[in-house]
């Protein structure tokens, strides 16, 4: 499959299922604010609570906004944190920096994400001139936020981007979307 059908094949998906009032709802606690923009649930935990939600890339308002696929879960987010804490995102640069499959691979994870907002983009008929070749958590070339490309792993699947799922794996003991572990209340 080429990046861009990948891309349709992923937005399709989350078109096709936009946000409830629940959804909405649950992100609003999980993030202590209203989440505006966002689209659909990216990605659930087996308990079916949100943990990364794509959000359109301009606002209403008119803000724009690079970061389509955006982490919620408050375990996820606090164990990416702690990883972070311990050094990660040096090892993390220092391997983009020595393995060039790694390295590739990464490229890839950028042009999907882009490819994926893109078709949001023109779903929403929204603008994404002042974020074109932006996409997030430092692609394609160094490791900036881990949150970021954790929440794109969950939302594209692992294979999507290689950073996210090796963040993923460094966590499991911690957060695992297939382990239930939220706290954030479901009921509205
Ligand atoms: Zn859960």
């Amino acid at each position: 499959m080429t990046i861009s059908e990948q891309a349709k094949t992923l937005a399709k998906k989350v078109l096709d299922q936009p946000a409830t009032e629940h959804d909405i709802a649950v992100v609003e606690r999980q993030l202590g604010r209203y989440p505006r923009g966002m689209v659909a649930v990216g990605a659930r935990c087996v308990c079916g609570r949100p943990l990364a939600v794509v959000t359109r890339p301009l606002l209403p308002g008119g803000v724009p906004f690079p970061t389509t696929c955006y982490l919620t879960g408050p375990e996820a987010v606090k164990a990416i944190s702690h990883i972070e804490a311990e050094g990660k995102m040096k090892e993390y640069n220092d391997l983009l920096a020595e393995d060039d499959d790694l390295k590739a691979a990464y490229e890839r994870a950028h042009e999907l994400y882009l490819a994926f907002r893109h078709e949001i983009a023109v779903a929403m008929e929204d603008s994404e001139e002042h974020i074109e070749g932006t996409s997030a958590g430092g692609m394609p070339v160094r490791v900036k936020c881990l949150h970021a490309l954790l929440a794109q792993t969950l939302v594209m699947g692992e294979g999507a981007n290689p950073i996210g799922d090796m963040a993923l794996e460094a966590i499991r003991h911690e957060f695992d979307p297939n382990v239930c572990r939220c706290t954030v209340a479901n009921e509205d």
